[in-house]
């Protein structure tokens, strides 16, 4: 079933607790959590706990999980005081915009000047 969690997933795992991460931040819905090869000071993964392979199924699945998973990353970025200096999120989308974990999740940025447009 849609959103159901995954054997093989990793970010599923990291969600039931299975696989150990740094959570920053926890709700019924989301769990965020630092990135393990952090591209900026702060590198936050925001992802929801349901498993969706990316963020344009997710949406298409319940969109107000995705304004969940943006109001969250937002929570995050005032706490880590990213807030008034600026902060990116992005949702790589397909193997050739760089995914590699095929669960939706937001990489939340900042700390650092980002330069625009990306890489
Ligand atoms: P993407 O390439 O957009 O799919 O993002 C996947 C991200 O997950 C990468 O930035 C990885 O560094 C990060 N990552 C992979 N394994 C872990 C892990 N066990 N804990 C935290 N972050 C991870
Ligand atoms: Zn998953």
């Amino acid at each position: 079933m849609a959103g159901e969690p995954q054997a093989d997933c990793l970010f599923c795992k990291i969600a039931a607790g299975e696989v150990p991460a740094t959570v920053v931040r926890e709700t019924e819905q989301i769990v965020a959590f630092r990135d393990i090869n952090p591209q900026a000071p702060t590198h936050v993964l925001v992802i929801p706990k349901a498993h969706y392979r990316d963020a344009a199924t997710l949406a298409a699945a319940q969109p107000q999980l995705v304004a969940d998973v943006l109001r969250e990353a937002a929570e995050v970025a005032a706490e880590e005081k990213i807030d008034a200096t600026g902060y990116r999120i992005v949702f790589n989308t397909g193997a050739g915009a760089g995914q590699t974990v095929f669960h939706a999740h937001a990489h939340l940025l900042g700390g650092r000047g980002l330069e625009w447009p990306p890489g």
